[in-house]
């Protein structure tokens, strides 16, 4: 598999993609072409919808505020991009940002927050994490966008018996080393901890549950942050990578 970047820019938009098809730009994706790029008519671009692969497309009409394109071939069709869900529990915010732009670009399936008891950060901004999912997604050549979920409680999170494993982050050094552990239990789940930490009685409810895996990233004590975009690239080159 090649990261194929053929044309730029590279759009995300709603619209189905098809031969031949016009389509009215988003207005933030109509700015961004003619006032920031300031791509002139007939310039061409790239698009993709997470469901009919990337299109090259040309600009054929545009306004100070509007920008209709048309599609001309298919650049690359639809095809699976797996990864696993990244479950977090919020961060702050330019942690939080960082984070989903990283987990996005390793090509994370689904973000899943999570609360947790030591967590600082009550709450998620949907909005703002697709705004930042939609740009990562562009930028790094996917060609789907993740699943953003809403924030659960961790009972609610915990593996189905029939699933793949959830390998969980366990900064007290109690896990088996990440990479034995992929070997041992193939393309699972990540579950990272908040910033305090996990709670001990969430240890044990996670240690309780069969499907889950501790693991261990290494000698330090990684920012939440650190550790999911660790274990993310460790998962992408695992399982994910060429050859
Ligand atoms: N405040 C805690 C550290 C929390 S680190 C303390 O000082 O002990 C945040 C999360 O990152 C952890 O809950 C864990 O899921 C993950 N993490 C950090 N370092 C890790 C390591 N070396 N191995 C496995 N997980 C780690």
């Amino acid at each position: 598999m090649t990261a194929a970047i053929s044309l730029k820019p590279r759009l995300f938009v709603e619209a189905p993609l098809g031969p031949g098809q016009a389509l009215e730009l988003p207005p933030a994706s109509a700015h961004y072409l003619g006032q920031v790029l300031r791509s002139p008519l007939g310039a061409s671009l790239a698009l993709f919808n997470g469901r009919d692969g990337e299109w090259a497309a040309v600009i054929v009409a545009q306004a100070r505020r509007t920008c209709r394109v048309e599609t001309r071939e298919l650049l690359r069709p639809q095809a699976p991009e797996p990864g696993p869900s990244l479950l977090f529990a919020p961060l702050k915010r330019t942690r939080q940002e960082l984070l989903v732009e990283k987990a996005v670009e390793l090509g994370v399936q689904a973000l899943q927050p999570v609360r947790l008891r030591r967590g600082v950060v009550e709450r998620v901004n949907p909005e703002r994490m697709r705004a930042i999912a939609i740009e990562a997604a562009e930028q790094c050549g996917r060609l789907t966008l993740p699943a953003l979920a809403d924030l659960r409680a961790l009972a609610d999170c915990l593996p189905a018996p029939a699933g793949p494993v959830l390998y969980v982050g366990d900064e007290t050094g109690g896990g088996q080393a990440l990479l034995a552990a992929f070997a041992a239990h193939g393309p699972g789940d990540l579950l990272v901890g908040p910033e305090g930490g996990f709670d001990p009685a969430e240890l044990e409810l996670l240690r309780r549950s069969p499907k889950v895996v501790p693991v261990d990233l290494g000698p330090r004590i990684l920012r939440a942050e650190t550790a999911a975009i660790a274990a993310l690239a460790a998962w992408q080159l695992t399982f994910a990578a060429a050859g």
